[in-house]
């Protein structure tokens, strides 16, 4: 309950633009600025040479050029673009190519068929050099098109991406069975937006017990699942499944997000598990920084010490 309070809270405050600019003028200023405890930086260089430290300590890592709900075409371009150009740079760069991107980043809420077509430039600069392409999840309003414009694609024989499923979807459990029967690649979250209980559980233990169910599922039935979490109790439950069926560490990965639980991501490689880091860059941080707040409202302290240090 108090977890989606606080989710309300911060869902609404992403909203005010007065914050908005506040945070910008703050929030990446220095190398030391709050929004940089979750976000590498603003360009692709500063996110290449963050992904090559966390590649030589051992740690697998996803790109992610931040960007959501675009509102016209020539945003949706510009993104698309940008994806192309990201491309490029970590071919010449050497780092793992791996990425994560969000559908209204390319349209989808503006032109379905456009943010298609958008997709399929970025899948197509992608396949010939062996990327891996991540299909972020977001709020209910877009979970069944994008689940359609991803099969659509799978259908089409794209088959270098991957989709993300939420538990605290209760459709989820259904989405990852049909996933599973195409072959297709989850990453398994609890899901980071406020929805109302209509169309999502609330409570947490309810959230808790049906990502357990996924995957399970996943790791069962499924082509090499991505269990995204910092919840220890998330963990222990996917390894000892794992364990009890004989499912190798190599069949599945854990995922977390960068400067969440780095402790975690280093003793479960030290464990010999995989571990890929999702590092955020990009100069629209200001959304994805927001739900991360929502998530842990303590994290609010270390944003108001870094404002008051930097005035
Ligand atoms: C790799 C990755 C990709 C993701 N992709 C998506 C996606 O496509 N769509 C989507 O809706 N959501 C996505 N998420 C976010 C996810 O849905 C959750 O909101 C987020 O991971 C927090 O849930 P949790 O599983 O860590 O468990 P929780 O029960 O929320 O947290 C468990 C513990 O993790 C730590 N923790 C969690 N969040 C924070 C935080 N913000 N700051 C500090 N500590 C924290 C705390 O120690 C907490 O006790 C992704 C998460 C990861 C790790």
């Amino acid at each position: 309950m108090i977890a989606q309070t606080s989710k309300a809270f911060f869902h609404a405050l992403a909203r005010s633009r007065t914050l908005k600019r506040l945070a910008s003028r703050y929030g990446m200023r220095h190398p030391g600025s709050f929004a940089r405890r979750f976000i590498v930086g603003e360009d692709v260089d500063e996110a290449l040479g963050a992904a090559r430290a966390i590649q030589a300590s051992g740690l697998m890592l996803t790109l992610d050029q931040l960007g959501e709900s675009v509102a016209s075409m020539a945003e949706a371009d510009a993104a698309t673009r940008g994806y192309l150009g990201v491309i490029d740079r970590i071919v010449a760069s050497g780092i793992e190519r791996n990425i994560s991107l969000k559908l209204t980043q390319l349209g989808l809420s503006v032109d379905r068929a456009t943010s298609v077509d958008n997709l399929r430039r970025i899948l197509d600069a992608a396949s010939p050099h062996q990327f891996f392409v991540r299909v972020d999840m977001e709020d209910s309003p877009v979970t069944q098109v994008t689940l359609e414009v991803f099969e659509t694609m799978w259908q089409q024989g794209y088959r270098n991406a991957g989709i993300a499923l939420q538990s605290y979807l209760p459709r989820s459990v259904a989405d990852a069975r049909r996933m599973n029967a195409l072959g297709a690649r989850v990453r398994i979250v609890k899901g980071a937006y406020k929805e109302p209980k209509e169309v999502a559980h609330q409570d947490k233990a309810d959230v808790d017990a049906a990502f357990v169910e996924i995957t399970k599922r996943l790791l069962a039935d499924g082509n090499y699942p991505a269990i995204a979490t910092h919840d220890p109790a998330m963990i222990d439950a996917t390894k000892a499944f794992a364990a009890e069926r004989g499912i190798a560490k190599e069949k599945y990965e854990f995922q977390m997000l960068y400067g969440i639980r780095r402790d975690l991501q280093n003793q479960l490689k030290a464990d010999g598990y995989r571990v890929r880091v999702y590092v955020p860059f990009g100069r629209e941080w200001f959304p994805y920084f927001m739900r991360r707040l929502g998530e842990r409202p303590a994290n609010v302290g270390f944003v108001i010490k870094g404002i008051l240090r930097d005035r």
